[in-house]
């Protein structure tokens, strides 16, 4: 077997692998910031270095928002069969564009609001230059987030009220307070100091994570929950409303 490919077997190999396999068939789309978008690749210029070392330029069109990143994909071979081997852990991609946005901010859930969601991908977009800002960013997102729970007026401290009431856990609901208060020390001068770039940046980062796991809590899991008890039986529904009644 040859270790040399010509550069057009090599791009078909790039295209074939690249499709189903970029980054383990996780694409994390810095536009939209979907988790695990359907996207597809076009290999755009291949070139190799002497060493084995093979980068592609490669287009990628993101199915959720149809904005195009590209990515440089860097593989060294092993081949197997005609094919370049991305199961290699040599295997490497590297975001080129876009290049606003931390690579640290992690990936939404993608059932956030949309208006919610709008402000936590402005929050990843300035994270790296100002993490104090992505903490403001995220506290709004929260507002939103919670508005879209609780329809109606009320603060934010009164709706995780009506919330808590409605029977939220008490993990999302330091969550929720968590978010609300940090943020709160992000606009006005608090108790919580994020003035150390690297400490607000962690702080950041906890909180986007917090709002992911909110929306997972409230709304993903909600979701699930509602398309099986539907299945449930009539019947078995008013025995268990007649049960919890008493
Ligand atoms: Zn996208």
């Amino acid at each position: 077997m040859s270790d040399i490919l010509s550069n057009e077997n090599r791009v078909n190999a790039i295209n074939a692998a690249s499709v189903h396999n970029l980054k383990d068939g996780v694409f994390n789309c810095p536009f939209c910031h979907a988790l695990q978008a359907a996207y597809d690749a076009i290999s755009m210029h291949s070139f190799s270095y002497s060493n084995g070392l093979l980068h592609t330029v490669v287009y990628v069109t993101c199915h959720v928002c149809g904005e195009t990143s590209i990515c440089l994909v860097s593989s060294y071979h092993p081949i197997v069969g005609d094919k370049i081997d991305f199961n290699s852990t040599e295997f490497a991609e590297q975001l080129l564009f876009p290049t606003d946005g931390s690579k640290d901010a992690p990936s939404l859930n993608p059932d956030m609001p949309t208006d919610a969601a709008k402000t936590y991908k402005e929050a990843a977009d300035i994270l790296d230059k100002s993490p104090r800002s992505a903490v403001a960013l995220l506290r709004l997102a929260l507002q939103q987030l919670v508005d879209s729970l609780i329809i109606g007026s009320g603060n934010l401290d009164t709706k995780i009220g009506k919330l808590v009431q409605n029977g939220l856990s008490v993990r999302i609901q330091q969550m929720l307070d968590s978010i609300r208060v940090i943020g709160n020390n992000a606009v006005h001068p608090g108790q919580i100091d994020l003035s150390d770039h690297d400490d607000a940046k962690h702080i950041a980062l906890s909180l986007f994570s917090m709002i992911n796991a909110i929306v997972q809590s409230e709304i993903t899991d909600q979701h699930s929950l509602d398309e099986i008890y539907k299945m449930i039986p009539d019947g078995q529904k008013q025995h268990i409303d007649q049960r919890d009644s008493h």
